[in-house]
């Protein structure tokens, strides 16, 4: 158990097993087994985070966001897509989230919204997965350029052989693609040399740290931006402040919890195309 809880993470160090391990895995064990039953008993839902355009405020994409219910229970995002990805089941599950976000833009009436759907390293794994994502946005008629795939940089050190073409073959077949928590990986600026990315999220940690050093780092992204020819979204605005050094430095997009938590399927039909208003600055 104490080796288990080490491999992957710092397997130079050395953990004496304490009982604590044993609970934590045991958890895990029971999570992954409810978790094979969670799409038949229609415990997962997809909420979508509005992302504006950082001029108008108006709404140009949705991010779709995994959420876990099971009866009154809770599990976050960063707990139980980890033990996804670990044990597999997330080939399945994103299958399923890629194909409710193909029906939600089906019914989106605005043919300039998109939908980013984020994708892991396993997903990518999967020999079907260019043809399957083909599939899907032939059933249900959408323009590929509507579907943003989101990959982080960790995807390009999985050592897969093929990945590369993989996402070419996506773009060629018009499927748009960002870089997620952009600046948090070990080689971010090979990434962007080495492939045509279409937009750039800069991780929050950055954002929340604008009025200091964040800044210059958002600063230097934009000015890549111009000559590698990516757009770039701002990851968790929450105030005002943010939103405005962002805009003076010439961003293109923002997304964060000043302009909308994530929102429900319903609320994707009403708000596509929309604006978003702030409260005025007194
Ligand atoms: P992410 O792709 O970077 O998604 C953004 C996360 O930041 C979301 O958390 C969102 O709710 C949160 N967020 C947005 N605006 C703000 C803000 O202003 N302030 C703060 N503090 N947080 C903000 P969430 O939904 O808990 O998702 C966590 C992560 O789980 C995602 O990070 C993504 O990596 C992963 N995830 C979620 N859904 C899926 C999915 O369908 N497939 C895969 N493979 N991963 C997913
Ligand atoms: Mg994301
Ligand atoms: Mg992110």
């Amino acid at each position: 158990i104490a080796m288990y809880a080490l491999k992957g993470k710092q397997p130079e160090r050395v953990l004496f097993y304490n009982h604590q391990l044993e609970e934590n895995l045991r958890s895990k064990v029971l999570l992954q087994e409810a978790l094979n039953n969670a799409l038949a008993r229609h415990e997962l839902r997809l909420v979508f985070q509005p992302i504006v355009d950082a001029e108008t405020f108006a709404i140009r994409s949705f991010e779709a966001l995994l959420r876990w219910k099971r009866g009154t229970q809770i599990i976050e995002p960063s707990v139980f897509i980890p033990i996804a990805e670990r044990s597999g089941q997330i080939v399945n599950i994103g299958y399923w989230v890629l194909e409710e976000a193909c029906k939600t833009l089906a019914h989106v009436p605005s043919d300039d919204t998109s939908i980013a759907v984020n994708v892991s390293i396993v997903q990518f794994q999967d020999q079907q997965f260019v043809a399957k994502i083909s599939r899907l946005l032939e059933t249900y008629h959408i323009n590929p350029g509507r579907l943003h795939i989101e990959v982080t940089e960790s995807l390009f050190h999985s050592g897969q052989s093929d990945l590369t073409e993989k996402i070419i073959w996506l773009q060629r077949k018009g499927i748009k693609i960002s870089i997620d928590d952009f600046g948090t990986g070990y080689s971010s600026l090979s990434v962007i040399q080495n492939l045509n990315i279409d937009f750039v999220k800069i991780d929050r940690s950055f954002i929340q740290k604008i009025e200091d050093k964040g800044l210059a780092i958002v600063e230097a992204v934009m000015n890549m931006s111009h000559s590698l020819n990516f757009r770039i979204i701002a990851e968790g605005v929450e105030s005002e402040e943010q939103a405005r050094l962002l805009q003076r430095c010439g961003i293109h997009y923002m997304q964060g919890f000043l302009f909308s938590q994530p929102v429900e399927m319903v609320d994707v039909f009403r708000l596509a195309g929309k604006t978003i208003p702030l409260p005025q600055a007194s």
